[in-house]
């Protein structure tokens, strides 16, 4: 399937599938992802997905919900920004260590997902998708030693397992490496430029003005899955 602009930024979604009901995957993922629950469960794991494809106007929401303070903004630990103390540059560069720029995330492109083990904690459990979560002696911890050594036989990836100083880590998050290193290729500075609405992007002058060095350290090495 070709890969246009509006599917790499969330705007498009003929492409996307329902998986059990509760999220969107690209369809060439969805075998892929059948596959590595099946083998995940026989060694007991429930693998489910938290979070799927994800549209350009969720994440929009979200950045600007962050920028302005009202969706809570988190430090390295985990623990709440005061939003109010930060120069714009700071707020930016907060956000985009948990939330990718509206456009840039490989959400958007239904071939990444936020994962848990649903039979590793009671029914009422509130999952928070915090790392401590994916840690020795957490409840998702076998799940990820699982993921990180058996998920490449199934295509899969974990693009953020290791904290280079932009995305921060995010033990649950796995990529079907085949087809997102297909929308990787595409995603360069000018296409960034040109998903960025400043009209409609909280922040959005100061992130053109900063664009060079977002690319560099939250855009382009982070996300290269080889880089
Ligand atoms: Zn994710």
């Amino acid at each position: 399937m070709e890969i246009t602009t509006d599917t790499m930024s969330g705007k498009k979604q003929a492409h996307l599938v329902a998986v059990n009901n509760s999220c969107l995957l690209h369809a060439e993922v969805v075998t892929p992802f059948s596959e590595l629950k099946a083998a995940a469960a026989i060694h007991g794991f429930d693998l489910q997905i938290i979070s799927g494809f994800r549209s350009y106007e969720r994440q929009l929401l979200i950045w600007n919900e962050k920028a302005s303070g009202k969706r809570i903004l988190l430090d390295d630990l985990s623990h709440p920004l005061d939003v109010s103390s930060l120069t714009d540059k700071q707020r930016i560069f907060a956000i985009l260590r948990w939330s990718a720029l509206p456009g840039c995330s490989r959400h958007h492109w239904g071939t990444d997902m936020d994962i848990w083990d649903a039979a590793a904690v009671p029914a009422d459990y509130q999952l928070k998708l915090i790392a401590s979560e994916y840690d020795p002696g957490a409840p998702f911890y076998d799940l990820s030693c699982w993921l990180r050594q058996y998920s490449k036989d199934f295509g899969f990836e974990m693009p953020y397992s290791v904290d280079r100083g932009g995305v921060a880590r995010e033990p649950w998050h796995l990529t079907y490496a085949p087809l997102a290193k297909r929308f990787e290729e595409i995603l360069d500075l000018s296409y960034v430029r040109s998903t960025i609405d400043v009209n409609a992007l909280a922040l959005g002058d100061a992130v053109i003005e900063y664009l060079d060095e977002i690319f560099l350290r939250f855009i382009e090495n982070p996300n290269r899955i080889n880089g």
